[in-house]
Parts: structure tokens; sequence; C-alpha cells
């Protein structure tokens, strides 16, 4: 039987800390892993900048709160679930990602978590566990799923691998050529054609 582990920025909302970076103005906030590619680096960074300009979690929720969906990712969430049982897999936190999952149907999120003080200030960071995309993907197999997996960047890569499908959605140009064996998609559409069949010749 087949489950869907999938990505949540860049395939269903937008990516988060760029909107938070827009929205705030704070232009520093636009570095992503392909600026510093040493992750804790950059949330250390991060975390630095929002206690710089005194901004707490509810803060960042609040901007969290505007951005929207990409277009017609509600639709094709839907959609989805009716095929397949859907996990979200995410290098998000669940303190930024809840204002964005009530907004696609709250489907179950595996993500990390933020650690504030009693302010709301945010000081650290804590993630569930090292490579958790492909851990998840494992976890999956053991019980005897077969894994579709959809991202669409490079911490994508070792889940997109370890899956029966692996799909890139939408990815950067740089992914596409450092990956070329792996299968892109574009759309919705080609997602559900491609989901559709693979479930159906099962
Ligand atoms: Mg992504």
């Amino acid at each position: 039987m087949y489950i869907v582990c999938s990505d949540l920025e860049g395939v269903y909302v937008p990516e988060i800390w760029i909107n938070v970076a827009k929205q705030t103005g704070i232009d520093e906030l636009k570095l992503t892993t392909r600026d510093i590619n040493d992750y804790d680096v950059l949330m250390k960074r991060r975390l630095g900048i929002l206690k710089q300009h005194g901004l707490t979690l509810q803060d960042i929720q609040k901007v969290i709160a505007s951005i929207k969906p990409l277009s017609g990712a509600p639709e094709f969430i839907d959609w989805l679930r009716s095929q397949s049982q859907l996990i979200i897999v995410s290098d998000t936190f669940i303190e930024f990602a809840e204002p964005l999952l009530k907004q696609i149907g709250q489907p179950t999120l595996l993500c990390h978590h933020l650690t504030t003080d009693t302010k709301g200030n945010i000081v650290d960071y804590n993630l569930r566990q090292k490579d958790s995309k492909r851990m998840v993907t494992e976890a999956l197999q053991s019980l005897n799923f077969k894994v579709i997996a959809i991202g669409d960047s490079y911490n994508d890569i070792s889940m997109l691998r370890k899956a029966e499908l692996g799909i890139l959605f939408n990815p950067p140009q740089n992914v596409i050529d450092e990956h070329k064996d792996l299968k892109v998609v574009k759309s919705y559409d080609e997602l559900k054609e491609i989901i559709s069949q693979t479930i159906s010749n099962e």
C-alpha cells in the first residue's frame, strides 16, 4: 500500500522565512540553506536577528498567518487525501506551521519545534531528529508501506531517493541539474496524474 510523504514549503505554501523577511522588512532573514549550508549556523543567525529586532514568536506567527497557500494547494491536498494517506514532513517548526496548516485542512505534520522564554522570545530550536525526512520514509517502509515522496529542494533529496517514487515539484534549476535522474513535475495536475497512475498500477 502506498502512502504519500510530502514537503510543505515550496510545495503547498511559500517559503516561510522569505515571507517573514519581506513583511518585516528585515532583509537578512532572506538567507536560506542555499546561502549558508550549515543549518545550525543559519538558524542561530536567524534567531540572533529576531532577538536584535525584538521580534517574538507571536510577532512571527502574526506574519505567518497572513501568508496564503500556493494557488490550488488546498484543492490538491483534498484530492490527495481522498486517494491516499498524506504525511507532511517538513524542516519547519510546529509553531510556524500551525497558522498555515489551518488553511490547508490540517494534514498530519512531522517537523521540528522551538523553545521560547516566558516573554515569547525564541531562544532555541530543536530538531525532532537528524535527517528526519529520510527517517520518516524508512520508518513507513518498515511498516510495509511504499512511499511516494514529494519535495522541491536539497533537504528533500534523501527522502526522495529513499522512497519507492520520489518526485521533485517545481524545483529550482540547480536542483534539477544536480539530480537529473529524479522525476520533475511543474503542476498539481501533473502530480495528480503520476500519483493516480502509481497507486492504480500497484
Ligand atoms: Mg521545500
